[in-house]
C-alpha cells in the first residue's frame, strides 16, 4: 500500500529495524507502563536522530523527522509522544548551541554516543497555569550551584530518562529579580524522584508520571537562561523550541489517526468515497506539516514559522478529529466491540488538544499576530 510508505521507508533508513520490532510486539504491550519500546528505540540509535552528524548523530532534517514520527506513531502512539519530548529537547540544544557556541555540543555527543534520553518538564499539573510561568523554586547555594525544588507533571519518559530538561524560575545573575531558565538535570541526581501520576490507560506507555525535585543541585553552566526582555516571554530559542514541538506533535497524532485509516483502506466493504475522503483529510495535514518542515531547511524561522506551525497544528486537530470519526464509523460496530485497539487509537488522538499552547489560550495572540502585532504566548 502506498499510504504511509514514504514515512516507513524513512524510518527504516534512519532507524533500521525499529518498525519490524514494534510490529512484532502486541500493541497493548507497547502501550502500557514498562513498555519495551524505549529499549528498542535506543538499540537502533533513536536518541541520535536529530543530533547533527558533526556531533556523532544521525543528523535527520525536519522533513525526515516528521516522517519518522508519523511512522512510529502508527505503530506505538506512546513511543511517538514520548520521543517527541526527547527530539524537541535535542532540537532545543542544537538551536542553543548554534546561538551561543557553548558546551551543549558535549551533551549532544553524549546523547548520540550513549543513547541518552531527554525528558522535558514544563507542565506542573495545575490547570490554567501557564507552562511559561514555572513555579519550581531555585535557591542559590554557597558553592555557586542552584538548588531546585518542585515538581513537573505529567513528564513523559519519567522512568526511562537519563536527563531532565526542566523550566525553572531563577534569580537574575545580578540578584535583582528573577528570570525563566531551562535546567539540565541528570535523572540520578540526589533529591530527584519519580511518582505515579498518569491514571488513564491511553498513552500509558509514554511514562508521563510526576518528577519531584527536592533541593536538586544544578551548576550554573547547566542552566540555559531565557532572555527576560523577550515579548510575551518568547525569546528566539523558545520560538524555535515551540516550532519543533508543534511540528513533531502534529506528525505524531497524525500517525495515530493514520493507523486507524490504514485499517479502513484495507477494508474492502468500506465505500470508496469514504476511503478517499480519509486520505484527502490526512494527507492534507501531512502536506502542511512537511511544507513547513521543508521551508525550515531554507531558512524559514522565527515568529512567522511558529505562527505557521500553530495554524497547521490547530487545523490538524480538526482534520484528525473528523478523520477519526469517519474511521470509527466506517470500520463499524463489530470492529469497535471486538477490537479494543479501535477505541484506543481514537481515544489517543484526543490528546493533541492538550499539548501546549492550547487553542483557546492562543486565540487572541494569533488574531493579533495576523492583524500585525508580534506573536506572544503570555
Ligand atoms: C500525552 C501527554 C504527555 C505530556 N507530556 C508532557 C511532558 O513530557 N512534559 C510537559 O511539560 N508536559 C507534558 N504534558 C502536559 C502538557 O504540557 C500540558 O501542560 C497539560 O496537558 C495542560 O493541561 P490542561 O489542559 O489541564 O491545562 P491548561 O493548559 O491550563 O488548559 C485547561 C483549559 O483551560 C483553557 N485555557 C487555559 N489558559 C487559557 C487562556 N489563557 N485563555 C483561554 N483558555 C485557556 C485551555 O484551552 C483548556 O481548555 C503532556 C500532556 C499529554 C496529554
Amino acid at each position: 500500500m502506498r499510504f504511509l510508505r514514504h514515512e516507513r521507508a524513512v524510518l527504516d533508513e534512519l532507524l533500521p529495524g525499529l518498525d519490524d520490532t514494534l510490529t512484532d510486539y502486541p500493541w497493548e504491550v507497547l502501550e502500557r507502563p514498562e513498555s519495551p519500546a524505549f529499549e528498542a528505540f535506543r538499540k537502533v540509535g533513536g536518541p541520535a536522530l536529530l543530533v547533527p552528524s558533526e556531533h556523532s548523530g544521525t543528523g535527520a532534517d525536519a522533513v525526515q523527522a516528521v516522517r519518522v514520527q508519523r511512522a512510529v506513531a502508527s505503530r506505538s502512539p506512546s513511543l511517538a509522544v514520548a520521543t517527541t519530548m526527547h527530539h524537541f529537547s535535542v532540537a532545543g540544544l542544537v538551536e542553543t548551541h548554534r546561538a551561543t557556541q557553548g558546551l551543549e555540543w558535549m551533551l549532544l555527543e553524549g546523547v548520540a554516543r550513549d543513547g541518552l534520553l531527554l525528558a522535558s518538564g514544563f507542565a506542573e499539573g495545575q490547570p490554567g497555569r501557564h507552562i511559561l510561568s514555572p513555579t519550581m523554586r531555585a535557591e542559590q547555594a554557597q558553592d555557586g550551584q542552584i538548588l531546585i525544588s518542585g515538581s513537573k507533571r505529567p513528564c513523559s519518559l519519567a522512568r526511562s530518562m537519563d536527563l531532565l530538561t526542566a523550566s525553572v524560575t531563577v534569580p537574575l545573575p545580578d540578584g535583582g529579580g528573577t528570570q525563566m531558565a531551562v535546567a539540565l538535570i541528570p535523572a540520578d541526581s540526589h533529591g530527584l524522584r519519580v511518582e505515579p501520576f498518569w491514571r488513564t490507560p491511553l498513552l500509558a506507555g509514554a511514562e508521563s508520571e510526576a518528577v519531584v525535585l527536592d533541593r536538586v543541585p544544578v551548576p550554573e553552566d547547566l542552566l540555559v537562561r531565557i532572555d527576560p526582555g523577550a515579548a510575551g516571554g518568547l525569546d528566539s530559542l523558545q520560538t524555535a523550541g515551540f516550532l519543533w514541538f508543534e511540528l513533531l506533535m502534529t506528525a505524531t497524532y497524525l500517525g495515530v489517526a493514520s493507523a486507524l485509516a490504514e485499517r479502513v483502506l484495507r477494508a474492502d466493504r468500506v465505500p470508496v468515497t469514504e476511503q478517499a475522503a480519509l486520505v484527502v483529510e490526512l494527507e492534507a495535514v501531512m502536506g502542511s506539516v512537511e511544507g513547513i518542515a521543508h521551508r525550515l531547511g531554507a531558512g524559514f524561522g522565527g515568529q512567522e514559522a511558529l505562527a505557521a506551525a500553530l495554524v497547521c497544528r490547530y487545523a490538524a486537530q480538526d482534520s484528525i478529529a473528523r478523520a477519526v470519526q469517519r474511521c470509527v464509523e466506517s470500520l463499524g460496530g463489530m470492529a469497535f466491540i471486538s477490537d479494543p485497539q479501535v477505541a484506543y487509537l481514537a481515544g489517543c488522538t484526543q490528546a493533541l488538544a492538550f499539548h501546549p499552547p492550547s487553542r483557546s489560550r492562543m486565540a487572541g495572540a494569533l488574531r493579533d499576530y495576523f492583524a500585525g502585532a508580534a506573536l506572544t504566548m503570555a
